[in-house]
Formats: structure tokens, sequence, C-alpha cells
């Protein structure tokens, strides 16, 4: 008798993959649930503006990927995108969110800052908060290298400031 390849039993028949009724069934529904809360959720990273909203969305969506993944590596019911495709898709578009969050950052300083002023205005106190949101939003990302232009730009604007 055939042996199901997920619960190990011993069983008049199993599908193509492998798997007896059983399984086939959990793995179906348990794969169309996670996949639903991932297009769900996707819609909300595409259609809001809320930084936190956009990364939780993000980030529960990585984690309903991730639980997809040993369904991918036994290839059953995932199809293209892979989650593995949906993982790499999503750790890249939380990286776009989070630079562009960094980027208003240093915009709403900019935006306190006379544009020929020598020097800044800002208090040091801003500019601290704002180092620790940047190092925060570094810590986030899955590529922290890619925030190096925006932290540059930082230190040479406002480093001299948190120094005083
Ligand atoms: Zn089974």
């Amino acid at each position: 008798m055939p042996e199901c390849i997920i619960c190990r039993r011993k069983v008049l028949m199993v599908d193509q993959k492998g798997l007896c009724g059983e399984c086939r069934a959990a793995a179906t529904l348990e794969v169309a649930t996670r996949l639903d809360t991932i297009y769900l959720h996707y819609r909300t990273v595409q259609g809001s503006d809320d930084f936190e909203e956009c990364l939780k969305s993000c980030d529960l969506i990585i984690k309903e990927a991730e639980a997809l993944l040993p369904y991918e590596k036994l290839e059953i019911e995932v199809a293209p995108p892979l989650p593995s495709e949906i993982i790499d898709m999503m750790r890249e578009i939380k990286d776009d969110i989070i630079m562009e969050e960094a980027e208003r950052l240093l915009q709403s300083l900019d935006a306190n800052t006379a544009a020929d002023s020598g020097r800044l205005p800002i208090p040091p106190r801003s500019c601290g908060e704002a180092a620790l949101k940047l190092r925060e939003l570094k810590s986030m990302m899955s590529a922290p290298s890619r925030l190096a232009d925006i932290e540059r730009e930082f230190e040479e604007k406002y480093r001299t400031s948190i120094m005083d």
C-alpha cells in the first residue's frame, strides 16, 4: 500500500504528489486560506498611505508566504508567484516603503531648515530623534545598505547639529 508523504499513513491510494485524501484536503484549504490573507494584505500595501499599516501588511504577507514554503518544496497546490518569490518581492517592497519613510524624514528636517543658511536652526534634539528613527528604519530592512545615500545625506547636513 502506498504511504502518504505528509502523514506517513499507509493508505489505499495517494494522488500524483503522494498525498492521501485527508492531507490533500487540508493542504488545499491551508494554501487557499493563506493565499487569501496574502492577497488581502497586498491590497493594503498597494492602496494605503499609512506607513505603519503597510509595514504590518508586508510582514504578515512574508509570514504567510513562509508558512507556504513546505508546500512549495513538495510542489503541492502552489502556482506562480511561488511563496519564495512572494517573500523576495515583499522584502523588496517593504524596503521601498521604509526608504520612502526615511526620505520623508529627511525632507521634514529640510523643510525646517532655511535653504541657504550655513548654520542649521534645527534643535539638536530633533536631529538626535531623526538619527534614532533612521537607525530604527534601517534595522527593519532586508537590504539596509540601500539606505546608505540617505544616511550620508543626513550625516552631511545634520551631523554637526547632533555633535553640538
Ligand atoms: Zn496524509
